[in-house]
């Protein structure tokens, strides 16, 4: 028996005349996705596209895992490839579905005829379908409404698809018909889900992370690279830089008043970010902030913080409670990575007093006490360590 993928196409299938590129920008990623599966064709065909292996050894249980994490897949579905010929569909329906017909209790049949030539109409293969699957399956009730299971014929051009219940795709644009953007990513529960959030929106992730050595260990950067590995299931290769800043950390502790270190900190993290991020073509910052949540998130204090640059900085978990970012980040299996305890260079230094109704002109004359920050900021990016997490 051939068997195939079925994916059908999300949001992109609003893109009008586009449609072809977001298509095709959607199979690059989904061919990402499979590369170390195996190797695949894909057949574009009617809001849909067909999944098929080159060779039957390849496991399609890992392939549809690993599409199910693909943006712009509103839903997947394996499909038997059956010959167009009624009494094959019938057979090949009862026993292809045959644990899914015998776990449920209601079903209904859906068919849709593309292949006008086909010598039943829809209406007419539901009947004949759903009186073959009743007379096999004593225990199966009809429900047109809200069956357990839908036995779904699509009849194409080559042959019948026949499927059961479609999975849920991951929804969301196809990573990169959105631009690029970088992720100021910590070992935090917040930012590998802000990243997340953002390539489900179609953008292309760069992550820039900051670590102070001896402050922060070896280990607490490999933690972020275990967390940019789990995002990337979801948003492709992610090309990351790990920024050196303990110079500018001490400058700071050694510079300025101590309860603005931490928005002054906040502040050379997103220039040293922006300049990578132009670097990399990038047209926006996302950090994982939550306003609130801490006395460097407060409205004041995000003010004096997007002031530091001119690209726009998103920030997807704004208005969620923490609750609400761990489930996103349970479900992208990045929550129990994050809680593991590694020290984080925002924890290094912190203020007893943070000033949370900062006011920008205070920050900017704290801030003036370091005398060679533009120097710093450019050593710091020129000794970026840049490598690429898949
Ligand atoms: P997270 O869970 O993402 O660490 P948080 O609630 O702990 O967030 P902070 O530690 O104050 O908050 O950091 C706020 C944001 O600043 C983070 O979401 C992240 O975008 C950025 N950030 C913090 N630390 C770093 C770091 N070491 N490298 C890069 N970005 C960082
Ligand atoms: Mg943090």
């Amino acid at each position: 028996m051939k068997e195939i993928i079925l994916i059908k196409n999300g949001e992109l299938v609003l893109k009008g005349l586009n449609r072809n590129t977001f298509e095709d920008i959607l199979i690059k990623n989904m061919k990402k996705a499979l590369r170390e599966i195996g190797e695949f064709t894909f057949t574009k065909s009617q809001s849909t596209i067909i999944v098929e292996a080159v060779s039957e050894e390849i496991d399609l249980d890992e392939a549809v895992d690993a599409l199910s994490k693909v943006f712009g897949i509103a839903a997947l579905s394996r499909a038997a490839a059956c010959e167009k010929d009624m009494d094959k569909i019938k057979e090949m329906a009862q026993s292809y579905l045959a644990d899914e017909l015998s776990f449920a209790k209601t079903f209904k049949v859906e068919a849709k005829r593309s292949d006008k030539k086909f010598p039943l109409k829809s209406p007419e293969i539901q009947r004949e379908l759903g009186g073959y699957i009743l007379s096999k399956n004593h225990h199966l009730k009809v429900d047109v409404h809200n069956p357990e299971l839908c036995v779904t014929v699509e009849v194409r051009d080559n042959y019948a698809f026949i499927r059961g219940n479609n999975i849920k795709g991951a929804g969301g644009m196809p990573v990169s018909t959105s631009g690029r953007a970088a992720v100021l990513i910590s070992g935090g529960i917040d930012s590998p889900v802000a990243a997340y959030m953002m390539a489900k929106r179609g953008i292309e992730l760069v992550a820039v992370h900051f670590a102070s050595p001896p402050y922060t260990s070896d280990l607490a950067e490999q933690k972020v690279m275990e967390l940019l590995h789990r995002v990337a299931k979801y948003s492709g290769p992610i090309t990351t830089y790990v920024v050196p800043f303990t110079e500018l950390q001490e400058a700071i502790r050694d510079n300025c008043a101590e309860e603005f270190f931490t928005i002054i900190m906040r502040r050379y993290m997103m220039k040293i970010s922006e300049k990578l991020a132009e670097y990399q073509n990038c047209s926006a910052l996302i950090t994982g902030e939550s306003v609130g949540q801490v006395a460097s998130q407060t409205i004041y204090a995000l003010g004096c913080t997007d002031a530091a640059v001119n690209m726009p900085v998103f920030r997807p978990c704004i208005g969620m409670d923490k609750e609400e970012i761990i489930a996103i980040s349970r479900k992208i299996d990045t929550f129990e990575t994050s809680i593991q305890p590694y020290e984080d260079c925002c924890t290094v230094f912190t203020p007893r007093h943070p000033k949370t109704r900062a006011k920008l002109p205070d920050v900017i004359e704290a801030e003036s006490a370091i005398e060679n920050g533009d120097e710093m900021i450019k050593k710091a990016v020129e000794n970026a360590k840049r490598l690429v997490i898949k």
